[in-house]
C-alpha cells in the first residue's frame, strides 16, 4: 500500500464561520409530539425485544431492548413506546428504532442521581454516551486503545457549523464542569483543549492547557488536529485513537459538565441550521426531535427537489426524509435550494487535475475515482491511497464534472470494512 506523505500542500483556504460575540441565544425548538431514538443493535424479531408497544419510559431513562444488553439509549423524555421497529441506515448499517409519544410532565428516571453523586467511567459511559457531541467515553476504558491524551475540541469540521466554536464562546463554564469530571474518573490521561487561533484567549482558568489550529477547513477535522497541533500523523487507514488521542467535542463535555453538576442527562443538542440563503442560527432541540420541527420552527419549507443535508457543504451527507430525528452527534443542517444542488452527473473525469491539485494529502484522486466507480474497492486502496483520505469533502467541491467522488470514498471504505468482517467470521 502506498503510504503518501502527509500534508503539506498549500491548498485554498476556506475559513470555518465564527458565531457572533456575544453568541445570541439559541432558538428552542418546541418538545415534539413524538420523538425517535436509534439503538445500535439490529432489530431481528419481535420475540427478540423485551421493550414492547405501550410500555412506558422515564425521562433520562436508560432503555434497552433486553434486559442486560450493552446497547441501549437514555430516554430524552418521559413517555409510551408506540414503535420498535428495524431500521437501515448509511450503507445499510443496521439499527432498532423507538418511537416515543412524550408526555412533557412525566416521571424523571432517578439513576442518573447516583452517577453523579460519585462518577465513574462505566457509570458516565452507560447514561451519557448519546447525550450532545456523542461523548466517547468508552475510549477511555482499560480494554480500548490506549489513550494518552483526551482532546477537546472547540473546532468545527466543516464550513458553515459552529456548534463547537458556539458551544466554546456560550457554554465556558459546563466546559469548565465537564473538565473536571474527566479529570476525575480519566486521572491518568492528559487532556487539552483546541480552538481556532483567532479565538485563543480567555481559556486560562479552564483547568486544562489549550492549543489553536487554523480556523479553514480541513484545520478542524481531527486527524489534521493531530497532525498539525500534536505533530502525531495519523497513518493511513488508521483513526486519531490509533495514535492515542480520543476526541471529544466541546459540546460533550459542556454536556459531561452540566449533566454530573445538575444530576440530570443533559439531552438539548444544539444544531447550526443553515438555510437555502447560506444564512445559519443555532437551534436548540431535544435528541430524537424529527427535523420536520426544526425547518417549521426556522420558517424553512422544503420544495421537491431541495436537498436536506445533515452536516456541513463539504462533508454533509443528504437524508430523504424530514422525519429523521436529531441525534447526538447532529451538528448541522443544511437546507440547499433545488437550483443550488449541484447535479452529480453522467459526465467523465476530464483530467482537469483540480481534485489533485486541492487535495491535502496527496491523494491521486483522478486516478482512484476510476477504480471506485468500477467497484475495484482492493486496487482503489492498494494502489491509490484510498485509506490516506481524511474525508474532507474538497476534491466533490471543485470536481467540474460533479462526480461525487466523496460519496464514492465512503462506500469504498464502507465496502472494504464490510468484507474484511465477513473474512474476519468466515475464518
Ligand atoms: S476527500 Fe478528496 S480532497 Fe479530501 S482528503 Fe479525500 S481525496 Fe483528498
Ligand atoms: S476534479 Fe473531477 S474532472 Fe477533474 S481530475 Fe478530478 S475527478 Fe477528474
Amino acid at each position: 500500500m502506498i503510504k503518501r506523505s502527509f500534508f503539506g500542500l498549500a491548498t485554498p483556504l476556506f475559513p470555518y464561520d465564527p458565531p457572533p460575540r456575544p453568541p445570541a441565544d439559541p432558538l428552542d425548538i418546541p418538545l415534539p409530539e413524538t420523538i425517535s431514538l436509534y439503538i445500535e443493535k439490529p432489530f431481528e424479531s419481535v420475540s427478540a425485544v423485551k421493550l414492547k408497544v405501550g410500555e412506558r419510559v422515564h425521562a433520562g431513562q436508560f432503555v434497552q431492548l433486553m434486559p442486560g444488553d450493552a446497547e441501549g439509549t437514555v430516554s430524552p423524555v418521559a413517555g409510551r413506546v408506540t414503535a420498535v421497529e428495524p431500521y437501515s441506515g448509511d450503507f445499510g448499517r443496521r439499527y432498532t428504532r423507538l418511537t416515543i409519544a412524550a408526555e412533557p410532565s412525566g416521571p424523571q428516571d432517578d439513576a442518573f442521581a447516583a452517577v453523579a453523586a460519585e462518577p465513574t467511567l462505566a457509570g458516565l459511559t452507560r447514561y451519557l454516551s448519546d447525550c450532545p457531541g456523542a461523548p466517547p467515553l468508552h475510549l477511555l476504558d482499560e480494554g480500548g486503545p490506549e489513550i494518552d491524551t483526551i482532546v477537546i475540541s472547540g473546532m468545527d469540521s466543516d464550513l458553515l457549523m459552529a456548534t463547537s466554536q458556539y458551544v466554546m464562546e456560550s457554554r465556558v463554564e459546563d466546559v469548565k464542569k465537564g473538565i473536571a469530571v474527566l479529570k476525575q474518573v480519566a486521572a491518568e490521561k492528559h487532556i487539552v483543549g483546541v480552538v481556532p487561533r483567532d479565538r485563543i484567549q480567555g481559556y486560562g482558568h479552564m483547568g486544562c492547557e489549550f492549543l489553536a489550529a487554523d480556523a479553514s477547513h480541513p484545520a478542524g477535522m481531527p486527524v489534521k488536529i493531530m497532525h498539525d497541533v500534536f505533530g502525531r500523523t495519523v497513518p493511513a487507514g488508521q483513526r486519531v485513537e490509533d495514535v492515542g488521542a480520543a476526541f471529544f467535542p466541546a459540546e460533550a463535555v459542556a454536556a459531561i459538565g452540566r449533566s454530573v453538576s445538575e444530576a440530570r442527562v443533559e439531552m438539548h443538542k444544539l444544531i447550526t441550521v443553515i438555510d437555502k440563503q447560506g444564512v445559519t442560527r443555532m437551534v436548540s432541540a431535544v435528541i430524537g426531535t424529527p427535523f420536520s420541527a426544526i425547518l417549521a420552527a426556522c420558517g424553512i419549507t422544503l420544495g421537491a427537489r431541495d436537498s436536506l443535508i445533515v452536516g456541513g457543504p463539504m462533508t454533509g451527507a443528504a437524508v430523504y426524509s424530514t422525519d429523521h430525528p436529531v441525534q447526538a452527534d447532529t451538528d448541522a443542517l443544511m437546507v440547499q435550494d433545488s437550483a443550488d444542488v449541484p447535479l452529480s452527473s453522467d459526465y467523465p473525469c476530464i483530467n482537469c487535475g483540480e481534485c489533485i491539485r486541492i487535495c491535502p494529502v496527496h491523494v491521486p484522486v483522478n486516478m482512484l475515482i476510476r477504480f471506485l466507480e468500477a467497484g475495484q474497492y482492493e486496487t482503489a486502496a492498494e494502489e491509490y491511497d484510498l485509506h490516506c483520505c481524511i474525508e474532507c469533502g474538497l476534491c466533490s467541491f471543485v470536481c467540474p464534472s460533479h462526480i461525487p467522488i466523496f460519496q464514492y470514498i465512503r462506500l469504498g471504505k464502507y465496502e472494504l470494512e464490510r468484507i474484511k468482517a465477513l473474512e474476519a467470521e468466515n475464518d
